[in-house]
């Protein structure tokens, strides 16, 4: 992958490998796809989950190795590889050149799968004429220093695909947060959902009030069960309620509640374990056939927050105490 293009063939092969990883299929047993590998892929900073591309991290990776060729261009490397190619007497241009042989024709290469996708190497790689001599600098980033994810990140920005922000937690474990995501963007097993993509179910009815068709907003914060949790969380942090519809809603007030972005974050992995933990109640329900009462649930928000907040946040010296009165006491 850092040496050779791979033929798109064979890229294609790895990433129906590494989808049918992700959603579990194989073969002989499909599975449903929740969420489109296009969402997948992209970065996390446009709101995607970031697993990126091999076709994208392919290129990222050839393109480093014309960065360090002329970034480099003292050491021995780079002088027995431009001595053997005869890149002297190229001049600055020898990304297309077809004379080059071997691992470098796929480096030199290049030049073309960029400006496939629009984008001019210059834009990455460009040279600049100072006082001390030449000297190249990579554009796309800070410091002027070519990295892989740089690239990555432009090559992943495709603007097709168009995704709610996210906010990523340090302290939520990996699972809750992919679980938020999905939910944010609607994308969640609910009856409703399963039912629309041809599943035979018995009822469709929400098992909490059995009054409304489940959906992803009703089950997590329309349902009068989700409701009642949420506003004893609430209460419990102090922070005033407002009427929410949507997933969508309970995380826009959260990330934008207040001036201090130390308790917005705070408040929002409450959130997320509140979410989470409205879901696993609903699954107790049907799975398990055991009803957990609201109180319940508001316990187990506070004491797994209270757990990942001390050990995943490194917050050591949380007490149990302080936090069930109030949990921004020890920010
Ligand atoms: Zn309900």
């Amino acid at each position: 992958m850092s040496l050779f293009a791979a033929p798109n063939g064979v890229l294609d092969k790895l990433e129906k490998i590494r989808r049918r990883f992700l959603w579990g299929g194989s073969e002989e047993k499909k599975t449903i796809h929740w969420v489109s590998w296009e969402k997948v892929i992209a970065d996390k900073d446009k709101g995607g989950l970031g697993v990126g591309s091999l076709k994208s991290i392919n290129i990222s990776l050839l393109v480093k190795w014309l960065w360090r060729l002329r970034s480099e261009s003292s050491t021995l490397w780079a002088k027995v590889i431009t001595g053997v190619h005869k890149l002297h007497d190229k001049g600055d241009d020898y990304y297309s050149m077809k004379s080059m042989t071997g691992v470098w024709n796929n480096i030199a290469g290049i030049k073309r799968e960029l400006e496939k996708r629009g984008i001019p190497h210059e834009n990455i790689i460009k040279k600049h004429q100072g006082g001390n001599g030449i000297s190249w600098r990579c554009e796309i980033t800070r410091d002027g220093k070519y990295k892989v994810s740089a690239l990555r990140h432009i090559l992943e920005d495709n603007g097709h695909v168009v995704i709610d922000s996210f906010i990523w937690i340090k302290e939520i474990p990996l699972k809750v947060s992919c679980f938020i995501w999905r939910a944010k963007q609607g994308r969640i097993s609910t009856t409703t959902a399963l039912s629309s993509r041809g599943i035979n179910l018995p009822t469709t009815t929400c098992c909490q009030c059995n009054s409304m068709e489940e959906t992803t907003d009703h089950i997590l914060v329309q349902c009068v069960f989700a409701k009642t949790v949420t506003e004893w969380i609430f209460n419990w942090c102090n922070v005033p309620l407002i009427s929410f519809q949507t997933v969508h809603d309970v995380l826009d007030y959260a990330s934008n509640w207040g001036t201090c972005p130390k308790k917005k974050k705070r408040l929002l992995s409450i959130c997320y374990a509140t979410l989470w933990s409205i879901w696993k109640a609903r699954n107790e329900r049907i799975f398990a056939n055991k009803r957990l009462c609201a109180t319940k649930v508001v316990d187990i928000v506070k004491s797994t927050t209270f757990l990942w907040v001390k050990h995943r946040g490194g917050k050591r010296g949380l007490n149990w105490m302080d936090w069930n009165i109030l949990p921004f006491k020890s920010l």
